[in-house]
């Protein structure tokens, strides 16, 4: 289907496209359409931009992941579809691991996504081969390997069910989500909480990353003043803004 691209939704239409695309080459799991469905309708309520607090966050998130010793980003089905080069160029920026690690688990689909990764810039991508298990998880995303995501120290999550966000922090990991829901479980549980669209926040990471790399005193003031819970409490102050104004211009 051809997207006419003066339409003012092109954007959030191609992404859609590609996301059905995906699923037909069995990256994306069809429920992950409804993910994604949720993740535009919190988008919209923030005029689809990077709004102040998750600028904050995504500084915080560049300062954390910079001052680890393990850090991994974890790749789910949307993620790959989304943003495999933004994944790619990020984890080389901040010397980080990459693992894929999806809900709707089959030996085929682990490898789709893993190659599909690695066809677009990504590097030894690991979760061919678990070796280890969260605790607390029953579901197939409790599997992982050892190097990877259960002997992370921060752990990025982007697109994340509250669940696995639970038991990483239960881990006593560092748990940076990328959520546009700063309601959702895991915006509630993670370290780090970064309600904006997942290549927004890769980008501005990456920035950020560039910007204080070599500037530990920076890296640690980052880290120590950033308040999670005031940053939600911005996020949703904007929402009721955004709201109550499109009420005020209709009324
Ligand atoms: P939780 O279990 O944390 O309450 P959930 O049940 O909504 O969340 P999922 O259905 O797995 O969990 O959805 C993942 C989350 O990812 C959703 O809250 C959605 O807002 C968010 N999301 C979807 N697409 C994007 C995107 N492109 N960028 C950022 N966040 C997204």
């Amino acid at each position: 289907m051809t997207i006419p691209k003066d339409h003012p939704r092109y954007e959030s239409l191609m992404r859609r496209e590609k996301l059905k695309d995906m699923v037909e080459r069995g990256i994306v799991d069809p429920t992950g359409l409804i993910s994604h469905g949720r993740g535009e309708a919190f988008d919209y309520l923030m005029d689809e931009k990077s709004v102040e607090p998750a600028l904050k966050a995504e500084e915080a998130a560049a300062a954390f992941l910079l001052n680890a010793k393990n850090p991994v980003i974890c790749v789910n089905g949307n993620t790959a579809a989304l943003c495999p080069k933004e994944i790619s160029v990020l984890a080389q920026e901040i010397n980080a691991k990459i693992e894929v690690n999806i809900f709707h688990r089959t030996e085929e689909r682990m490898n789709t996504i893993i190659r599909f990764m690695e066809d677009e810039g990504a590097e030894n991508v690991l979760g061919r081969k678990p070796d280890a298990r969260i605790p607390g998880l029953s579901s197939d995303r409790a599997l992982c390997t050892k190097e990877g995501i259960f002997d992370s120290d921060v752990i990025l999550v982007p697109i994340e069910d509250g669940d696995r966000a639970e038991a990483l922090v239960d881990m006593g990991k560092t748990v940076i989500s990328i959520d546009l829901n700063p309601i959702s479980r895991t915006s509630k549980t993670a370290t780090v909480s970064i309600s904006d669209d997942i290549s927004r926040a890769l980008e501005n990471i990456r920035k950020f990353a560039i910007k204080m790399k070599g500037n530990e005193e920076y890296i640690i003031e980052t880290i120590n003043t950033y308040d999670n819970s005031q940053t939600r409490q911005e996020t949703i102050n904007i929402i009721c803004f955004i709201l109550k104004n499109e009420f005020q211009k209709e009324a």
